[in-house]
């Protein structure tokens, strides 16, 4: 049997993996019964998985010679949002929702794992199968802290995303940078209360709160080259109680994004030119600030060797070049997390098909995936394991 005979007869359960992750969505950091599925179904193929972190899990796969290793990577978490679609399979929890796809990422990774254990002989080297946590809050950083590079020293990793602004049948797949460095940070901005009568008296953060977001987009338009793209909004204000009191703090949070390759250095020079904006527009205003950076991670690069070895794997899974796009976006990625530390290629699986209701944004309420890209995924993981190690 070949590859995607071998895959096409799994495909059932593929899915019915897929949508037990997507009833059950767990937030990131709490994929306690996620976690446990994946280990269980691991121990099933004859792995022996460990943990890393408290929900992370990883397992290893020898081939029959020695050789490289190859990290296979899939995110396990999902988001706080209330469902809105209508279909047999919805979240059943509340406030939860599997709207970025991670469930198909888990239920893809899983099921290659099971195919190439019975293709062990067929590669040398070493498969690491690695199912992280949070991804949507850099999930990936405390699994590399802990010991995963170290305890399974690789020389490559491949990742994927399932992507609805492709159509089922195509893949993104380019060298160089393909996602944004990301930086989640917040403001707190304290002034001195007081009576919106007597405003001399206090010093009003919401003026200086205003100052700093209009000041904060010099940064963009007039201090990074506009070849570098670099995107810093805030997305949340929050402070006062009434139309007449001028409160004491008003706290931003916001993201700042950047997408080009000089990984050592954009998000330090990124964090200095924000503080010091911060530290000059605050003093204007007699207030005083605290910038909390709450993550981050880099830009996710992808390494142009590696994506000529995986290039003819994408090709074989999608029937030729002429599917295969390049996607680049201001999204961040915390697989940059692995990018940055050895040669990794992130691919964007197409699962858009708006017959099928898979037409809406990651995030969305609605966010849904074609599943017939589920496959493709699966022999994508297998194809490009295969062209590694073979
Ligand atoms: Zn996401
Ligand atoms: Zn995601």
């Amino acid at each position: 049997m070949d590859i995607r005979q071998e895959v096409e007869a799994l495909n059932e359960e593929l899915v019915s993996l897929r949508r037990d992750f997507h009833q059950h969505p767990e937030l990131g950091f709490d994929e306690v019964r996620t976690s446990q599925k994946v280990e269980d179904y691991l121990r099933e193929c004859g792995f022996q998985p460990k943990r890393v972190t408290p929900t992370g899990v990883v397992a290893a796969l020898s081939g029959s010679g020695s050789g490289p290793s190859l990290i296979l990577r899939a995110d396990m978490d999902a988001l706080p949002v209330l469902e809105q679609n209508d279909v047999p399979y919805c979240s059943l929890e509340p406030g939860r929702m599997h709207a970025c796809g991670h469930d198909g990422h888990t239920a893809m990774l899983l099921v290659a794992a099971k195919v190439l254990s019975r293709h062990r002989h067929e590669f040398n080297g070493r498969v690491v199968f690695v199912f992280q946590p949070n991804e949507e809050n850099s999930g990936a950083l405390p699994m590399i802290e802990a010991g995963l590079l170290a305890d399974y020293p690789s020389d490559a990793a491949l990742g994927m995303h399932l992507w609805p602004a492709l159509p089922t049948g195509q893949i993104g797949l380019s060298s160089g940078a393909v996602m944004a460095g990301l930086i989640q940070f917040k403001i707190e901005i304290r002034g001195k209360g007081g009576h919106t009568g007597y405003p001399q008296q206090a010093v009003d953060p919401v003026l200086c709160a205003a100052d700093l977001i209009q000041s904060l987009q010099m940064i963009q338009t007039r201090e990074i080259s506009a070849l570098e793209p670099t995107i810093l909004v805030i997305g949340k204000i929050n402070g006062g109680t009434a139309s007449n009191i001028i409160p004491d703090t008003v706290t931003l949070e916001g993201t700042a994004r950047y997408l080009h390759e000089d990984r050592r250095n954009a998000e330090r020079n990124l964090r200095e030119r924000m503080e010091r904006i911060i530290a000059g527009v605050c003093a204007t205003h007699r207030a005083e600030y605290e910038f909390i950076v709450l993550g981050s991670s880099p830009v996710l690069v992808n390494d142009p060797l590696l994506v000529d070895v995986v290039r003819p794997a994408a090709q074989d899974v999608v029937g030729g070049e002429h599917n295969l796009v390049r996607i680049l976006t201001p999204v961040g990625e915390d697989f940059s997390e692995f990018s940055s530390r050895i040669p990794a290629v992130f691919l964007f699986l197409g699962c858009g098909n708006e017959a099928v209701g898979a037409c809406y944004p990651h995030h969305h309420p609605r966010f849904n995936i074609d599943e017939a890209a589920l496959k493709l995924g699966v022999e994508l993981y297998i194809r490009a394991a295969l062209k590694h190690l073979g």
